[in-house]
């Protein structure tokens, strides 16, 4: 059997573009991969998604979308895609062995935020840790926090997190900074953010309700100190889940899926949407949008090829 629509993870993107893709009468068949509902599922309230006056715990959201995705008639397999091969039409998609035939394909694989490797840092997130100040800033407003990283993404970081909280550190390993010259004027020129080079996240200190503090230590001296902060940002960048994709499609430097208009790909029939094709937002919201783009993409795409 050849489906029509198969989808490639099940976050916000992959579950948006399966309920747009079953309410068209596609008959979607979407793959979980190792974590099923995405990223949210890792986190604790989100309070920025529209619709949710009160917020709603990541989890709770994802296992709601899903539902939702399947009460049109969608398809959830809670398994991985291991390999495939998008050279010719219908696509071929394998878990192990086992064959899937699909006329178009939406990848939605997500961006996986690099950490630090901490002691406890799993069960710290959360709690005190953190990869996104635009999802989690706002929960420590008038708190002390720190960042870790020292490209572009850190200094947005510390930039965006200074206008909530009352202190910032950025901590970072080396004297020098990857980023952009002006995004690191930026920061030197804010008041509110104390500069720590060359510094390393040693370990977290917590309490029975998150974290409290971390160790850092000079890479200089070889000093340690407890850095009293109520949060702790690791921004040190992404992976996009693109690598089983690559020949089919075009990535930038990091990795990020490149789409032309509204989510195609350079192979025609096949859609990027969410993180995986998106290095700047990295929002449930955005990944939510695109994964609609894609669905009614691969509608026209099947209409025009007379496939449906
Ligand atoms: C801790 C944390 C808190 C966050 N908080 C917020 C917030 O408050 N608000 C907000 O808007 N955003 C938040 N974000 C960001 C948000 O989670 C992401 O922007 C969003 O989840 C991206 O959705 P996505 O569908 O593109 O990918 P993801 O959610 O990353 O989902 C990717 C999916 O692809 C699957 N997959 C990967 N490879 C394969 C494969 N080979 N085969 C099958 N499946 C595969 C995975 O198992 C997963 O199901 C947060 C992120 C984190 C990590």
């Amino acid at each position: 059997m050849t489906h029509e629509v198969v989808i490639i993870g099940t976050g916000p993107a992959g579950l948006t573009a399966a309920i747009y893709a079953a309410r068209a009468s596609l008959n979607p068949v979407i793959y979980a991969g190792m974590l099923p509902g995405g990223q949210l599922t890792t986190t604790t309230e989100v309070e920025n998604f529209p619709g949710f006056e009160h917020g709603i715990m990541g989890p709770k959201m994802m296992a709601d979308m899903t539902a939702q995705a399947e009460r049109f008639g969608t398809k959830v397999v809670y398994e991985t895609i291991t390999k495939v091969d998008f050279s010719k039409r219908p696509f071929t998609l394998w878990i192990d062995k086992t064959e899937i035939k699909a006329k178009t394909v939406v990848i939605a694989t997500g961006a996986t935020a690099k950490t630090l490797g901490l002691p406890d840092e799993a069960k710290l997130m959360g709690r005190g840790l953190s990869t996104c100040a635009t999802c989690d800033g706002f929960f420590y407003r008038n708190k002390v926090v720190a960042v870790s990283g020292g490209g572009d993404s850190a200094m947005e970081e510390a930039n965006y997190l200074s206008k909530l909280c009352s202190q910032v550190y950025l901590i970072h390993r080396r004297s020098e900074f990857r980023a952009s010259q002006i995004m690191v004027d930026r920061v030197k020129n804010n008041p509110k953010i104390k500069i720590m080079t060359p510094w390393t996240v040693e370990k977290p200190v917590a309490d029975a309700s998150g974290l409290t503090g971390i160790i850092v230590k000079n890479l200089e001296t070889g000093d340690s100190t407890e850095l009293k902060v109520d949060g702790l940002f690791m921004a040190i960048g992404h992976k996009p889940n693109s690598d089983l994709f690559l020949p089919w499609v075009d990535v930038d430097s990091h990795g990020y899926i490149k789409t032309t208009v509204h989510t195609a790909t350079k192979t025609p029939g096949l859609f990027a949407a969410g993180d995986i094709a998106d290095p700047t937002f990295k929002q449930a919201i955005t990944a939510a949008g695109m994964g609609c783009q894609a669905a009614i993409q691969a509608q026209k795409f099947l209409e025009e090829h007379e496939e449906q």
